[in-house]
């Protein structure tokens, strides 16, 4: 028995402000009329907001709450907040506890200290916060302060979007409107809305905190920049869904607590690939609602690991030899009367709606792999794409045997069978027989198809999904919209429809591939398709300024050019300051930590050299190993300088993507080099003397 027994549901949601607690704490009238507004029908009515921004007071001041604050997802993709108290001082010196409407709808934080791609300068300070009301305001308890947090976009004083929230908003608006005219056209007329629906999948890794203290790069850029090779990794394959280590097992016992709390329906928790790497993935949500329990869920991923004394690792690559970190984007599109527009059924070559939404997905993954590509580019990221780890940075969409079989038939004239899946024989009479998917999976796509939803294999475990889920939006909505014209024209729906989708299978069956997506044999067969291979972040971000992709973002009214290119901005200099910090953090630590102790160790063994020699006997060995050591120092030395003239001449470029590429192509082949000597002295100088804790350790000390 612990603390939770019988509780959870009790515990579920208990700290979000959520339908079941508005029905309650609400006047009728006053929950209808948000119901419509959150339906989409009608505008927030200002008598409205005051009496909920009242009842969410009382709702949160009994939850011990003194504060609130407007949350929002500024560029730096993290979150942000500004906390305000309730107290409002009364003439005889006391004070009453007091919310507005007004104060709920918009808040003013200064938007001089975001970033925002030269979209303001400091003298430009005003910002905006308004009220996302489609994702519920909730308590959070950060030790002892209590305070209300209302889910938010932020806005420049001119409109302009400076979060990542607002065009992930704007997407879902221009999806549910193409979506609806395909599906309208095709005959249904009973559904209302389109929403796109996430389940990120979040990886991460726990290193015990002591070692996190003791290494500089892991406390200042996420990941180590130093550290020869554990003599064991991830090679016997059993770190994979083993059994939990119990200080891990109460660890995600907690974190699943703190999430239930906020109402994020923490699901799924096992062991990953790596050594000290663990996965968490909730039931999906609408992508919004998603993207916000994400952050959340990533923040008390941190929290939490804390508090067990862990770290909890969120970047790409922490550890160089074994597997990243990634976060699979498991997206679909769902009607608000609950039909999923990615259900294939029983018979999918019969089932009209989802081959169009099938081919649409597949249309504009295909058109616009390159953008898709882009709002997965970071630093952190370029270590996983493109590097030897998987996914590959080649856009291709897995079907699976049986979509494929119908995609094939389409493309020959139209869908007149489905294979079937079957019964599972094991061979053994204790055992149930099994019905067998009609498709096996494939771990290696990086846009598969995985039964009634793509799973988007691409996004790095610290990004925010805002991106991608708004780039997967508009390329959809474009793609719908484009069959929604031509459906609208015709008397003849279906007629049209097979001839939408037969065109579709056979234009885009490129990207349609179920192999091993990690072989040499694939890029090349890619190459040979004309799919696009960009492996480098900056190379990726570049196409930003292609002109198709700004069009589709302008035109979906997801993001103006200026908007976009500010963001491109923004990414490029972040990628270039990510850099910048980590050659610092490698200079600081390679001549004040790894420099000294392999000097040290050298002193010790020239030492070593002579009092052997004088007691007459022969010190071959030492000698041998100490002519190692001061080469491998001289050769560290000769790096450390060489990075320094790199990073100096590179921070001199003025242009951010011209210093981008320096940062690329000259500062990190200096870093590279600069790390090989260190973790080759790694290999010999006597672990005593080490400064910095090694990978056997961090992976396997629970
Ligand atoms: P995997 O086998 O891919 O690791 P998981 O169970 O870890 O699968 O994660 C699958 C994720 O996909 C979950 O977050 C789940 O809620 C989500 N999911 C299921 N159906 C949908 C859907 N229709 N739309 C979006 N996400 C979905
Ligand atoms: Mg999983």
């Amino acid at each position: 028995m612990n603390e939770t027994s019988g509780k959870v549901t009790e515990m579920f949601g208990s700290n979000v402000f959520s339908d079941a607690v508005m029905r309650v704490r609400l006047p009728k009238n006053a929950y209808k009329s948000f119901k419509r507004t959150l339906d989409g029908l009608e505008p927030l009515d200002p008598a409205v907001a005051d009496v909920m921004a009242n009842a969410m007071k009382d709702w949160a001041i009994e939850k011990g709450a003194t504060h609130f604050c407007h949350w929002f997802q500024p560029m730096t993709g993290l979150t942000a907040e500004k906390h305000d108290s309730f107290i409002s001082p009364t003439p005889d010196g006391r004070t009453i506890m007091e919310f507005s409407g007004k104060e709920l709808i918009k808040g003013e934080p200064d938007a001089s200290s975001f970033p925002s791609g030269g979209l303001r300068a400091t003298f430009e300070a005003r910002g905006y916060t308004a009220w996302d009301c489609t994702s519920p305001v909730f308590v959070k308890e950060d030790g002892k302060n209590i305070t209300l947090y209302i889910p938010c976009a932020f806005c420049s004083y001119t409109g302009v979007a400076l979060d990542k929230k607002t065009p992930l908003l704007r997407s879902m608006d221009a999806l549910s409107t193409q979506a609806l005219r395909v599906l309208h056209a095709l005959g249904n007329t009973a559904s209302r809305r389109v929403t796109s629906t996430l389940g990120a999948e979040q990886e991460y890794f726990l290193v015990d905190s002591s070692f996190y203290r003791k290494r500089l790069d892991l406390m200042l850029t996420g990941r180590t920049l130093f550290g020869a090779p554990s003599p064991r990794g991830q090679e016997l394959e059993d770190h994979y869904f083993g059994s939990l280590h119990e200080r891990v097992a109460t660890f995600m016992h907690e974190l699943n607590l703190e999430l239930w709390k906020l109402g994020v329906s923490a699901k799924t928790q096992h062991n990953e690939v790596a050594p000290a790497q663990y996965e968490i993935a909730p039931v999906f949500a609408t992508v919004n609602v998603a993207t916000d329990h994400n952050q959340l869920t990533m923040e008390t991923l941190r929290k939490v690991a804390l508090r067990n004394n862990f770290c909890c690792l969120l970047h790409e690559k922490p550890f160089a030899g074994v597997n990243g970190s990634g976060k699979h984007n498991n997206w679909s599109m769902v009607t608000d009367d609950g039909m999923n527009l990615l259900e294939p059924g029983s018979t999918p070559h019969e089932n009209m709606i989802f081959l169009v939404m099938l081919c649409a997905v597949v249309r504009a993954v295909d058109k616009y792999a390159i953008l898709l590509r882009a709002s997965v580019a970071n630093a952190g990221n370029e270590h996983r794409l493109g590097a030897n780890e998987a996914p590959p940075a080649i856009v291709s969409v897995f079907l699976g045997e049986q979509l494929t079989d119908i995609f094939d038939q389409l493309a020959n004239g139209g869908a007149k069978s489905s294979t079937c899946g079957g019964d599972l024989k094991l061979g053994v009479s204790a055992l149930p027989s099994l019905p067998k998917d009609s498709t096996d999976r494939n771990r290696t796509s990086p846009f598969a198809f995985t039964g009634n939803k793509f799973e988007f294999r691409m996004v790095g475990s610290s990004q925010s999904t805002s991106g991608p889920c708004f780039v997967l939006n508009t390329i959809v909505a474009d793609v719908l919209e484009e069959i929604a014209d031509e459906l609208e024209k015709t008397s003849d729906v279906k007629g049209t429809a097979q001839k939408i989708t037969r065109r579709i299978a056979k234009e885009h069956r490129r990207i349609v591939y179920n192999g091993d997506n990690y072989t040499r044999e694939w890029v090349a067969e890619a190459e040979k398709r004309g799919l696009p291979n960009i492996r480098s972040t900056v190379d990726s971000l570049k196409t930003l300024f292609d002109k198709e992709n700004v069009e589709v973002l302008k035109k979906h009214k997801v993001l103006s050019k200026t908007e976009l290119h500010a963001r491109a901005e923004i990414l490029f200099e972040n990628y270039s300051k990510l850099l910048h910090i980590e050659s610092l953090t490698m200079l600081n630590m390679a001549r004040r930590q790894i420099l000294p102790a392999a000097s040290q160790y050298a002193g010790a063994l020239a030492a070593s050299v002579q009092s052997v020699m004088a007691a007459g006997a022969t010190s071959v060995g030492q000698s041998k190993m100490l002519v190692k050591v001061c080469e491998l120092i001289n050769q560290m030395n000769g790096n450390v300088e060489d990075l320094e003239k790199m990073v100096n001449k590179t921070e001199e470029i003025g242009n951010s993507i011209k210093q981008a590429e320096s940062y690329r192509d000259q500062v990190i082949p200096a870093m590279a080099a600069l790390r090989q000597s260190a973790d080759e002295l790694e290999k010999i100088v006597d672990a005593q003397l080490w400064p910095l804790p090694a990978y056997a350790e961090m992976f396997f000390v629970k």
